[in-house]
């Protein structure tokens, strides 16, 4: 493989995490946020982003990485119950290759249903407020799992 690229502090979810770019965040700890996919797969498709800088999981700190995955267990759970889904998929890509397209470290988080094909990936921009009111419900659940 040849070298990847330095990550670059330009790419879109670094504006998003320095609040440059507007975002339907759901979730923010310490070490992560997590927002609405624009172009969701299926209704209530979310990112989980780290904040430390890296391009994905090849270059990713391990403290970083265990973190994160606690993040996705929490959104994951969140959508099962919001979306009364059928199962939760999460997928991270990393590098062109294997089809990634934001070089910052994310995780998608995705409600699935039996017979409900996932739509293309970063396929058609979903209306803002769709994306408001399925953020709000996803707010709403994980508020209810941590009290
Ligand atoms: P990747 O291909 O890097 O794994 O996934 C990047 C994801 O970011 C895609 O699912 C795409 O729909 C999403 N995306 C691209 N631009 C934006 C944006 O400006 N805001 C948000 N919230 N998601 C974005």
């Amino acid at each position: 493989m040849t070298k990847p690229a330095a990550y670059d502090d330009n790419n879109i979810f670094a504006k998003i995490l320095r609040g440059e770019i507007p975002s339907h965040r759901i979730y923010e700890d310490q070490h992560t946020v997590a927002f609405m996919d624009v172009m969701p797969q299926a209704p209530g498709h979310v990112l989980v982003v780290p904040k430390a800088p890296s391009r994905n999981i090849l270059d990713a700190d391990p403290a970083t990485l265990a973190h994160a995955i606690t993040v996705v267990q929490k959104v994951a759970k969140a959508l099962e119950e919001v979306f009364d889904a059928d199962g939760v998929f999460i997928a991270q890509f990393n590098e062109p290759a294997a089809g990634q397209t934001v070089f910052h470290l994310h995780f998608h988080v995705i409600p699935r249903h039996e017979g409900v094909a996932l739509k293309p990936h970063s396929g058609k921009m979903e209306d803002g407020a769709v994306l408001a009111a399925n953020a709000e419900k996803i707010r709403a659940a994980l508020a209810r799992s941590s009290s």
